[in-house]
């Protein structure tokens, strides 16, 4: 079932050289201001209604099951799918399952597959050091630039990272022709991130449901609602789905995931030797189902397995295991014993 895991980057990884600006404008003004609205406003509003609605009517049982379970099914898609599996390629699967967790990981509202994809490739390219897009510590001396590091890359680092506001409509006048985009040389945010994605771009079946996106997000807000609904018979059952699977959730599994860029990259241990300031945080991995991990990630981003002593508790690993006894996965990578103990900080 277990191979070797890579510890070293793809090779179509672009070079630590670069630079993540490019050609790219900024985002100013108005868009700025509606992709903040967007990406923190909306889910903050939502999280201020259900806190509303929790002081008024209370939670009944089922808007605790529809906040958990999806909790719970968003942030596998993110983490076993966009993470382990689109990004890393840490195992193989099957074709449905390929779909399933593009369609759960994109109803986190993250950004589509491909993007996530793209931000973290270059992430593990240039951690910590000039290119990263989301580095908490790169350039930052004493406490209280910490601090403010710290704060950006949980809340604020896509408004200076433009590509990724326009990222779906860069790929869709692309979809035709990957190998021009692939061999192209511009020099756009869009255009650098694309080139780290030569195997997904090169499928067509992928690229045109990762071009879904805008659906599978509104699925993940219709799910709860019409289980709410459909359950109690009325619209106020939809409307608690709605705000506890949909809004509240949708808060959560994002603060949680970023968290993994603030956090896990100022606060926790190092067991493992790394060129960045990556974490291992028992609290992180918890409620990332194993990516907290992240200095263990970090040493090997191909393994499939983030938990590599018996007590680092990885829910997801568990999960490829058991799918992998079923044969619905496999080429589960794992790094050897031998490998693990010599990366050990002495
Ligand atoms: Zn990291
Ligand atoms: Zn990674």
């Amino acid at each position: 079932m277990v191979s070797p895991a890579l510890s070293e980057t793809p090779s179509a990884l672009p070079s630590p050289e670069a630079r993540p600006g490019g050609a790219t404008p900024p985002l100013r003004g108005a868009r700025r201001a509606l992709v903040l609205f967007v990406l923190q406003g909306l889910p903050l509003l939502g999280l201020g209604h259900g806190l509303w609605r929790l002081h008024h009517t209370g939670i009944s049982g089922l808007e605790v099951g529809l906040l958990v379970g999806m909790y719970l099914l968003t942030m596998t898609g993110v983490e076993l799918g966009f993470h382990r599996y689109f990004s890393h390629r840490t195992f193989e699967t099957t074709r449905p399952l390929r779909a399933g967790l593009l369609v759960l990981g994109s109803m986190a509202g993250q950004g589509s597959a491909l993007l996530w994809s793209g931000v973290h490739r270059w992430h593990h390219a240039h951690t910590d050091v000039p290119g990263d897009l989301h580095s908490p510590t790169l350039g930052r001396q004493g406490a209280w630039q910490r601090v403010r590091g710290f704060f950006w890359s949980q809340f604020l680092w896509y408004l200076d990272a433009p590509a990724i506001a326009r990222f779906g409509r860069f790929l869709d006048a692309h979809r035709a022709s990957p190998e021009t985009l692939l061999a192209s040389a511009e020099d756009s945010q869009e255009s650098r991130l694309a080139r780290t994605l030569p195997d997904l771009l090169r499928d067509a079946w992928l690229v045109r449901l990762n071009q879904r996106y805008g659906l599978w997000v509104l699925l993940g807000f219709a799910l709860p609602a019409a289980v709410g609904g459909l359950a109690t018979g009325t619209w106020d059952g939809a409307l608690g789905g709605l705000v506890w699977g949909g809004f509240v959730r949708f808060f959560l599994v994002q603060q949680v995931t970023f968290a993994i860029n603030s956090v896990t990259h100022t606060v926790g241990t190092r067991p493992l030797e790394t060129r960045d300031d990556s974490r291992n945080n028992a609290v992180m991995a918890v409620l990332t189902l194993g990516a907290g991990w992240h200095n263990n990630h970090h040493a090997f981003p191909g393994s499939a397995f983030t938990g590599l002593r018996w007590w680092q508790v990885d829910p997801l690993g568990l999960l490829l295991r058991l799918l992998a006894r079923l044969g619905w996965v496999w080429d589960v990578r794992a790094p050897s014993p031998e490998a693990i103990a010599a990366r050990l900080r002495r």
